[in-house]
């Protein structure tokens, strides 16, 4: 059913129950997001596609459209929330992006770009989680995970449907956990899967390092916010 909602004060037209994140992608206008992933479950981790709507901040992935929704994305209250959130995100883990082998094509570094962060208001926790090696073809940069859950929901064992990653502890002690068994099973191109399914350098392949150089990755010709419409406009 056809119903209309705004956005930005904007009318627009669109499918009721459709995500609010995917309308307005599909009007051109871009709403980051960390965890979400076009066609797949909501996960609702990041929080970082909050938005306002009829006046309650909500993530924009978990909110289906309906009749008369209001909903407001660019005020500039709800873009530094935002904000703050990419900003807690750098400061409770390890970013040194000169040394990543993600950079130039990482989502967290890209959302970085897009809201303008220059330093986090906030302290840095310095984290210290000891990677995670053991598996044949595939390590963990434990420091980098933004606990967005992808990987977990996401990548299962082929044969089973058992998942291959799990997170352990909570709080400032939660780490993501690699299941060795079943990650020696992985297939390279589901590696390989798993390694771009990552929104951040956590999850890499081993023996591959800068295979696609500094100066040749996507995000510096194309920017997240133009991947993600271009996507979404499909
Ligand atoms: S994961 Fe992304 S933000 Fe973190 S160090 Fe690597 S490139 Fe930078
Ligand atoms: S390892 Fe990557 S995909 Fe998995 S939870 Fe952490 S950031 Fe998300």
């Amino acid at each position: 059913m056809s119903i209309e909602i705004t956005i930005d004060g904007q009318a627009v037209a669109c499918e009721a129950g459709t995500p609010l994140i995917d309308v307005a992608a599909d009007n051109g206008v871009y709403i980051p997001s960390l965890c979400y992933v076009r066609g797949k479950r909501c996960l609702g981790t990041c929080r970082i596609c909050s938005v306002r709507v009829d006046g309650n901040v909500m993530a924009a992935c978990s909110v289906p459209a309906c009749e008369g929704m209001q909903v407001e994305v660019s005020a500039p209250q709800i873009a530094d929330l935002r904000k703050a959130l990419v900003e807690i995100l750098f400061v409770e883990g390890n970013h040194n992006c000169p040394s990543c082998e993600k950079s130039g094509r990482c989502d967290l570094q890209a959302v970085g770009y897009e809201i303008g962060m220059m330093v986090s208001r906030f302290p840095y926790r310095f984290s210290k989680h000891p990677r995670e090696v053991r598996a044949k073809n595939i390590w963990l940069e434990r420091d980098r995970c933004i606990f967005c859950q992808r990987c977990v929901e996401f990548v299962r064992d082929r044969e089973g449907g058992q998942k291959i990653f799990s997170i352990s502890q909570r709080g400032d002690r939660a780490q993501i956990e690699l299941d060795i068994g079943l990650a020696d099973a992985m297939p390279p191109d589901q590696v390989r899967e798993a390694v771009e399914l990552c929104p951040v350098g956590c999850i890499l392949e081993k023996g591959v390092g800068y295979d696609n150089p500094i100066g040749q990755r996507r995000y510096e010709t194309r920017t997240l916010r133009q991947r993600t419409l271009e996507v979404k406009q499909k």
